[in-house]
């Protein structure tokens, strides 16, 4: 396991919200509250969820500074992740439930959940900058995708996003080139 169980659920959860930024096909997938609520119901959070506009609004203006984790190495992530600290005012501690083991949260269940998703994300990067293991924080390598992805694999040797179809597109496009090739 490369990074313990919440550190992991909290980067899924970053690499969730970033995907839903308009890419290539410039489609915006976090748009609507039942878009909300698909989120919700992959990457659960404890505490106060109010499912309105207006959360669903600043949740999504949190996407491009998490977006900003994946254009940095890790020298460079430092500064964006203690700026996302101190403005959601982060005071780690330690707490257990749900069948949860411990683990930390570093909001109050009551600030606002654009702040927690926030921090929340910013603490799993401090685990990632920790371990000195950022360079698995990637972009897909498919030519016509910019999604982002967090490579868990053992040896990181994981290249294309989870969200398409990418690494067997790209052999396709491969096999076509190395075809068009033969018949010249
Ligand atoms: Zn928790
Ligand atoms: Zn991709």
């Amino acid at each position: 396991m490369v990074f313990i169980h919440d550190t992991k659920q909290n980067l899924e959860a970053a690499v969730y919200l970033v995907n839903t930024l308009p890419g290539f096909d410039g489609v915006d997938t976090l748009t609507t509250l039942a878009d909300f609520d698909a989120y919700l119901a992959v990457n659960p959070y404890t505490g106060v969820i109010r499912r309105d506009e207006a959360e669903l609004s600043a949740v999504r203006d949190v996407r491009d500074r998490l977006r900003e984790l994946w254009n940095v190495d890790r020298g460079g992530a430092v500064p964006l992740v203690n700026a996302m600290l101190e403005d959601g005012k982060a005071l780690p501690r330690l707490v257990i439930h749900d069948g949860f083991d411990w683990h930390i949260h570093a909001t109050s269940d009551d600030s606002p959940l654009a702040t927690r998703v926030l921090v929340e994300a910013a603490m799993a990067f401090v685990d990632v900058i920790r371990a000195d293991e950022y360079d698995r924080v990637r972009v897909c390598a498919a030519d016509d995708c910019e999604s982002v992805y967090v490579d868990y694999s053992k040896n990181g040797s994981k290249r294309y996003c989870d969200t398409g179809n990418c690494g067997n597109r790209m052999n396709v496009n491969a096999y076509r080139r190395r075809k068009a090739r033969e018949t010249v």
